[in-house]
């Protein structure tokens, strides 16, 4: 088997602490399933903005280019201006390496209190499917009339032809490996421009898929049903902005942003796509050893998926999976088990599984 490159970025904080730990599983999965990966880390952050000037200069960038994949812990620290490092390196490499697909799973996982009560797993395995490179989020204009008591601000949403059909066509794709059903969430009855090309899009690609079947729920009415009815989602395809709103609920109803994993998916592979846990570098907690890693090596998991490893992906989400229930409560000191502890576990739980 040829090596396979990873890029690992840890950054800030709880970065390094929690990837430490994907790398661990990842190493474990490596030798129980015969892969062969190479890691490469990548110094990027705080610190090297404070020494160099440069969030990630243009010669680190055509060396991540080159990996087959990065996994990337988080950015931002209190000392640096709130934007730099989140928009100057995460948006950034989104945008750079055309990773157009940002995907977030929403599974209940054993021995993780959801604030839902009651509800089951088997209610709740969706994916959402969040537009990365255009809407709200790029170059996106706007007007202001600045000052007096009549000011206006208008601010623009970027949706295109191609970038819309390419992200409603890979959640066609992934849900003919799933349970076969594609929502589309937008506003489309208010934002009435971007939904007509939203809607018009997703029907006709549905039209090409008469296998799977389709919905379409405005984004107000997501946050209801994500909460109060999630088994009727399977793959949700949304745009940048609602898909930002709608995944830290999904995380909420999963039982907390320390699980939350995600995937920044270039679907033809013409640049390398990246994978990060949901939550940030939380400095109120760095340092201490008390950061669950779940979400980090979730994200690994994603990665392995990516890298046509299904059943070292699988390995690593049991490993979780086999670790979790273990865990008393999932913030802070009464977490239970120290991140160290955690990813040992996760490991060892790995190394011992057998062939399904
Ligand atoms: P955060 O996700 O870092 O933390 C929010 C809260 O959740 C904190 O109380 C934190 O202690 C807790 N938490 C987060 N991850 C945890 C884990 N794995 N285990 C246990 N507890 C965990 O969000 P924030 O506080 O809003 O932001 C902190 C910094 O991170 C800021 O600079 C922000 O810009 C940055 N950030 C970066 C990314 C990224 O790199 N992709 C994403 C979000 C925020
Ligand atoms: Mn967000």
């Amino acid at each position: 088997m040829s090596t396979q490159r990873i890029a690992l970025v840890p950054g800030d904080g709880i970065g390094p602490e929690v990837t430490a730990q994907a790398v661990k599983a990842c190493d474990a999965a490596a030798r129980r399933f015969g892969l062969d990966l190479a890691w490469e880390e990548y110094e990027l952050g705080a610190d090297y903005w404070r020494i160099t000037g440069q969030v990630v200069p243009k010669d680190v960038e055509q060396e991540l280019a080159k990996a087959d994949a990065i996994l990337f812990g988080a950015v931002g620290d209190p000392s640096v201006p709130p934007g730099v490092l989140e928009r100057g390196l995460v948006i950034h490499l989104r945008t750079a390496f055309d990773q157009y697909v940002n995907l977030r799973p929403v599974k209940l996982l054993p021995g993780v209190p959801t604030p839902i009560e009651g509800l089951r797993p088997e209610q709740c395995d969706l994916v959402i499917l969040r537009e990365n490179t255009e809407g709200a989020y790029v170059g996106a204009g706007g007007f202001i009339h600045r000052g007096g008591p009549d000011e206006i601000a208008t601010q623009e949403s970027v949706n295109t032809r191609k970038g819309v059909e390419r992200l409603i066509r890979h959640g066609f794709r992934l849900a003919t490996g799933r349970r076969k059903h594609v929502t589309l969430v937008h506003k489309a009855n208010i934002l009435t421009y971007a939904g007509d090309l939203w809607q018009r899009t997703f029907e006709e690609v549905a039209a090409e898929h008469p296998d799977i079947t389709v919905d379409y729920v405005h984004v107000d009415a997501m946050c209801l049903y994500l909460v109060t009815q999630p088994e009727r989602f399977d793959v949700v395809v949304t745009d940048n902005l609602f898909g930002d709103i709608i995944t830290d609920l999904g995380a909420a109803v999963q039982g907390g942003l320390g699980l939350a994993a995600s995937g920044n998916l270039n679907p033809t592979c013409s640049a390398p796509s990246m994978f990060e846990p949901v939550h940030g570098s939380a400095p109120d907690i760095a340092g201490r050893g008390w950061a669950n890693p779940a979400g980090s090596i979730l994200s690994a998991a994603l990665m392995l998926e990516h890298l046509g490893h299904p059943e070292a992906a699988r390995g690593l989400e049991d490993g979780v999976k086999a670790v979790l229930p273990r865990l008393g409560a999932m913030r802070g000191p009464e977490m239970g088990m120290s991140t160290e502890d955690f990813g040992d576990a996760v490991a060892a739980a790995i190394s011992e599984s057998r062939c399904r």
